[in-house]
């Protein structure tokens, strides 16, 4: 077992540069291929002819050539080159920076698992493995922050300005996360590669296994002399104002996105985006079922029977409601386009007013005598009370549209 940098070897460029230079025959693919068509083609031709599970030289000779390919096709530069009618492996003479992670000799080179992994993401938890060091810059998290309102904000939209905490751009090194005029330098340990590898024997021959190199991380560089700033990190936690512009018909649980406003990723990475989740406050007045509100109003029995008219406060105003003469406890009386607005569409919400008629008390000698007149008028003295069978459906109608949602 020993450790050793991942860089192409002088054997492997030559190998390289015999293959034959008809990439995209190699693959099997069109000329317009995408990306994903030639990893499919070559992940389906590694399956075939990789050693370890092809132990035909012919098959190994295709399985050099066919690798060779991907490696110039799934590299848009070298592709390009391709597509001009150059030959990027051919015209590359010593092999520079372009040649990183020396995928071309299959013999002491990965098992067929680890090619899978390195081309395609192998996905295990011990990091993702991929060819050649990764990138210190990486994208940001989203943030999310709460955001409280009223009813009466959620229908007509707000502009807020709220205090935000996330991790910024550090404004000393830029993201770098250099001390001022210094720069990163190239790992010792797996010389910028970024990964180590490890030989075993085995009965297939030898088995190589690459990881990420502990010294650098991966990042195949390191930061001699940190920004103080950041302490290498190129970000900072920092709070600033952002101004949410809330739209109209918002409710609770909705998230609105302000993209770009998230949290600065490592090495200064570009930011993710910030979702400002609505919190909705209690209305003392209405409550909210989607577009539409419902709200009870006390009528006395009196009012309940002759009928009235009444300004009802709405979220928009005051607005008349006319209470029709002989009308009872549980009626429901729709105010048409007195709801809420329907968040980015159209149309407007119905208010939903139930009635709830009131039974006077605390009655005096004169009211307690104008209403035995009216009960013997009316021939109510003695009514005859039939009992009725409790609707459940009715009531928890009526429970419903309280509760809500
Ligand atoms: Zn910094
Ligand atoms: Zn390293």
């Amino acid at each position: 077992m020993q450790e050793q940098g991942a860089g192409a070897g002088p054997q492997e460029r030559q190998l390289v540069q015999r293959v034959a230079r008809d990439y995209y025959g190699l693959l099997g693919v069109a000329k317009g291929a995408s990306a994903d068509e030639i990893k499919r083609a070559y992940r389906k031709l590694a399956r075939e002819l990789h050693p370890d599970v092809n132990p035909d030289q012919a098959a190994q000779q295709k399985f050099k050539e066919v690798t060779a390919a991907y490696e110039v096709l799934s590299d848009p530069a070298k592709r390009q080159v391709v597509d001009l009618g150059g030959d990027p492996l051919g015209g590359q003479g010593g092999g520079g920076a372009g040649a990183p992670g020396g995928m071309g000799d299959p013999f002491g080179g990965m098992g067929l698992g680890d090619i899978m992994d390195a081309f395609f993401g192998g996905g295990g938890g011990g990091g993702g493995r991929s060819r050649g060091p990764r990138s210190r810059v990486r994208q940001g998290d989203d943030a999310l922050i709460p955001i409280e309102l009223t009813l009466e904000e959620c229908a007509t939209g707000v502009a807020k300005d709220l205090a935000v905490d996330t991790a910024t751009l550090c404004s000393v090194c830029h993201g770098n996360g250099c001390a001022p005029g210094t720069s990163p330098a190239t790992c010792d340990m797996c010389k910028g590669s970024g990964e180590v590898q490890q030989i075993q024997r085995s009965l297939l021959g030898q088995v190589v296994t690459s990881r990420p190199c502990p010294v650098c991380r991966g990042f195949g560089e390191v930061i001699p002399d940190p920004c103080r700033q950041c302490n290498g990190e190129g970000r900072v936690r920092a709070r600033r104002t952002v101004r949410a512009n809330i739209p109209a018909g918002v409710g609770d649980g909705i998230r609105v996105r302000l993209a770009g406003q998230g949290e600065v990723g490592p090495g200064g990475g570009a930011p993710g985006d910030l979702y400002v989740e609505v919190q909705e406050l209690q209305h003392e007045r209405f409550t909210r079922d989607g577009i539409d509100l419902h709200c009870t109003v006390h009528v006395p029995m009196t009012a309940a029977a002759l009928g009235t008219s009444m300004g009802l406060h709405t979220l928009h105003g005051v607005e008349d409601l006319d209470i029709q003469p002989g009308t009872q406890s549980a009626t429901v009386l729709t105010m048409r386009g007195q709801g809420m607005p329907r968040l980015r569409g159209t149309g407007i919400g119905n208010l939903y007013v139930h009635i709830e008629v009131v039974t006077p008390t605390k009655l005096d000698g004169r009211q307690v005598e104008l209403l035995h007149e009216l009960a013997t008028l009316r021939g109510e003295e003695q009514p005859e009370l039939a009992a009725r069978a409790h609707n459940g459906g009715f009531f928890s109608r009526i429970r419903d549209s309280f509760v809500g949602r």
